[in-house]
């Protein structure tokens, strides 16, 4: 789960890591307000979407008054924000943030994330802040720093210092940034992440370490035992197709293409969207039905696949294991009578009852459902129906 940049902020000051002052708003007249009790020369307004890149895209603006706060808050606020995070549809500006400028001295970077190889959580840091960190990895990798932290001891403080030391901090701001990380590295802990990052960490000229931004993403499994974390949830900023499949325990992911793909697990999932890319097709999207579905819920997943018409053909790539190939046949047959779907279906059943299953459709009859043996075939005919659609 995802959270907005002001949320973020407001653990961070409960944990000790310096952030500017600031306020969350909804309305210009807020705005207004928020600047006048922050009273600075500065004050810097910025649009909360779950998504960075919102500087180069004119998320970010830096007011010099009241009256600048108010026409940039008029501004963003309902504008539909494209940044290189958002896709091309953006994403709509609902709240913003306002928050005292910062007189910055140099950008850095900061974050914790797990690392999968070495199963240990790494800390990252570069002098490469406020650009993109994942050119900067790819381009001058020598300047990435990391310090990979022992599960059972925690991140120690001679390992902050010697990541302050290697992003050439000077000397006076070695333990203030040292502790920054330790609290960072609470954070991370206590509340369950999968990634803190601040890009960017800023040195501000009178000689401080602070937080300038925010992104924190949390373990989903361990949401459960963070009401706290929960209750910030935003729901407008996330896929509703995602939202609806999750409320019926299916994993559902859009992924832009024009081939929907039903498949059972995840692995098959994987497989089913590479084999479609191997033939020349580009995936809408996969939903794993996982392991006991009913019918009903089949044919709800076929809704969610197909709505708002980006695919143009489904491919249902099952293989019975728990759940059954007529059970299956069942939801593909619910759903042609519910939706009426005009798109080719190209449907390999294999596995648990697949006799059954396919029985099932052949006497059913429908006209733009096409069975075949194999995932190849069903991937080749997928592939060539939507192109010649
Ligand atoms: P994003 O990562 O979405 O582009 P950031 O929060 O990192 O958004 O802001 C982009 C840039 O705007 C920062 O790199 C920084 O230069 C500037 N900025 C952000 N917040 C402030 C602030 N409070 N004071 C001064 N400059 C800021
Ligand atoms: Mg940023």
């Amino acid at each position: 789960m995802n959270i907005h940049e002001y949320q973020g902020k407001e653990i961070f000051r409960s944990y000790g890591v310096n952030v500017p002052e600031g306020k969350p708003v909804f309305s210009p007249e807020e705005a207004v307000k928020a600047a006048k009790d922050l009273a600075q020369d500065v004050i810097v307004v910025k649009a909360q979407i779950h998504a960075g890149g919102r500087g180069k895209a004119g998320g970010v603006k830096i007011a010099k008054s009241v009256d600048e706060v108010e026409i940039y808050a008029k501004e963003l606020l309902g504008k539909v924000l494209v940044t290189k995070q958002t896709g091309p549809a953006g994403k709509k500006v609902n709240r913003l943030l306002i928050e005292s400028g910062c007189n910055i001295d140099k950008e850095l970077y900061l974050s914790l994330t797990v690392d999968r190889a070495t199963a240990q959580i790494v800390m990252i840091g570069s002098e490469a802040g406020g650009m993109e960190i994942e050119e900067v990895a790819e381009s001058a990798p020598e300047k990435i720093i990391k310090e990979y932290i022992d599960p059972f001891i925690g991140l120690t403080a001679f390992q902050a210092r010697r990541m302050a030391f290697k992003l050439n901090m000077e000397a006076g701001l070695i333990n203030k940034a040292a502790a920054l990380m330790m609290n960072l590295y609470k954070v991370f802990v206590e509340k369950d992440c999968s990634l803190v990052e601040i890009n960017p960490l800023v040195i501000t000229k009178d000689k401080d370490v602070m937080a300038l931004d925010a992104k924190l993403n949390f373990d989903d499994s361990a949401l459960y035992r963070h009401a706290d974390i929960t209750a910030l949830r935003d729901e407008t900023e996330e896929d509703p197709k995602e939202r609806e499949a999750a409320l019926l325990g299916l994993n559902y992911v859009n992924l832009g293409g024009n081939v929907a793909c039903m498949v059972n697990g995840a692995g098959l999932a994987m497989a089913t969207v590479d084999i479609i890319k191997h033939y020349g097709g580009e995936p809408a999207n996969f939903l794993d039905v996982g392991g006991q579905g009913s019918a009903e819920d089949d044919a709800k997943a076929f809704k969610i696949m197909t709505a708002d018409g980006q695919a143009k053909g489904i491919f249902v790539n099952i293989f019975g294991g728990i759940n059954k190939c007529d059970i299956i046949a069942e939801g593909i047959v619910e759903a042609n009578k519910m939706l009426g779907l005009k798109i080719p279906i190209v449907v390999r059943l294999d596995g648990t009852n697949f006799k059954e299953g396919r029985e099932i459709l052949q006497k059913a009859n429908i006209p733009n459902l096409i069975m075949v043996e194999s995932m190849t075939e069903g991937a080749k005919k997928v592939v060539e129906l939507v192109k010649n659609a």
